[in-house]
């Protein structure tokens, strides 16, 4: 059996609602899902009201971006209470940047000869750079959402906008307080994953995602040796977004169920704790 540790919804940039997800991953016989949307924990408790229905574990989870110079630093929260302030403050937070940053690049773009309605942009702090994308893609100023992101929208791209983020101290935190397990996600894209994991792990990092779409064999390998090393809880997901990445599929990591196991009991210390 397997479980997928790592999906996006409709909450941020995904094109499944929470209750789809749910339903996919029911479809797909997955054992366990997590759901992890960008800077917001709003799509769990619908997300773990459909597992209840389909008799489906569901871990209601958060990524967050964290303000980092040596590369991309992304910190999955597993099993956070959604209800927690620590972890609503920290979002609403995040959404507020999210929001100034989305009319920043539609300005850019206007700049740019290109239209795009900003409504949408301010009434909804969760939208991003993909709907961005989506957006020129239906206009017709691009062919695909890549095509968006090549042109536009990435980094150093002619109508990138930086985002403002939070420390990774108050990243951790917020996950923490929240009851979660913060866990780096993706480590390819920082610089030096252990020099990252040193940093991060006594501000209370507790896993590392080591199964990831884009790990080599290779980088699996050097992940679980970090482990090992620095005793962190392993996990993997495939980061599904639905068709703003339709090569991704829910599930395709064929992360191994035996991984929850572990998680779980470190979440039951902690309450105990
Ligand atoms: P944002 O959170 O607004 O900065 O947007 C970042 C998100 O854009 C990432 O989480 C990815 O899901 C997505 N993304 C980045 N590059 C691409 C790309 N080339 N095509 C589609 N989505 C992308
Ligand atoms: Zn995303
Ligand atoms: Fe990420
Ligand atoms: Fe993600």
């Amino acid at each position: 059996m397997y479980i997928d540790l790592h999906t996006h919804t409709t909450c941020s940039d995904g094109t499944l609602t929470p209750e789809a997800l749910i339903q996919y991953a029911k479809a797909k016989n997955l054992k366990a899902v997590a759901v992890t949307d960008h800077d917001t924990v709003s799509g769990n408790l619908r997300a773990l009201k459909e597992g209840e229905a389909l008799q489906l574990e569901v871990i209601p989870g958060v990524e967050l971006s964290a303000a980092y110079t040596e590369g991309s630093l992304h910190i999955l929260g597993l099993f956070v209470d959604s209800r927690n302030k620590a972890i609503r403050r920290a979002t609403e937070k995040l959404q507020e940047k999210r929001r100034e940053r989305n009319i920043k690049i539609l300005r850019k773009l206007n700049e740019l000869g290109i239209e795009i309605e900003r409504s949408p942009f301010v009434e909804n702090a969760y939208l991003g750079r993909p709907h961005i994308g989506r957006a020129l893609c239906q206009l017709g100023y691009v062919e695909s959402i890549d095509e968006a992101f090549e042109k536009y929208l990435k980094k150093g791209a002619s109508a990138y906008v930086v985002r403002e983020k939070l420390s990774e101290e108050e990243t951790i935190k917020a996950i923490v307080a929240a009851g979660g397990l913060p866990v780096l996600a993706h480590p390819v894209t920082v610089f030096n994953a252990e020099k990252t994991v040193t940093q991060l792990l006594p501000l209370g990092l507790r896993g590392i995602e080591v199964y990831y779409p884009t790990h080599s064999p290779e980088d699996v390998h050097s992940f679980q040796i970090l482990a090992e090393k620095y005793n962190l809880l392993m996990t993997g997901g495939s980061d599904f977004h639905g068709e703003h990445k339709p090569k991704i599929d829910l599930g395709c990591m064929k992360v191994p169920a035996s991984l929850l196991e572990p998680l779980k009991n470190e979440i039951e210390l902690n309450r105990r704790g």
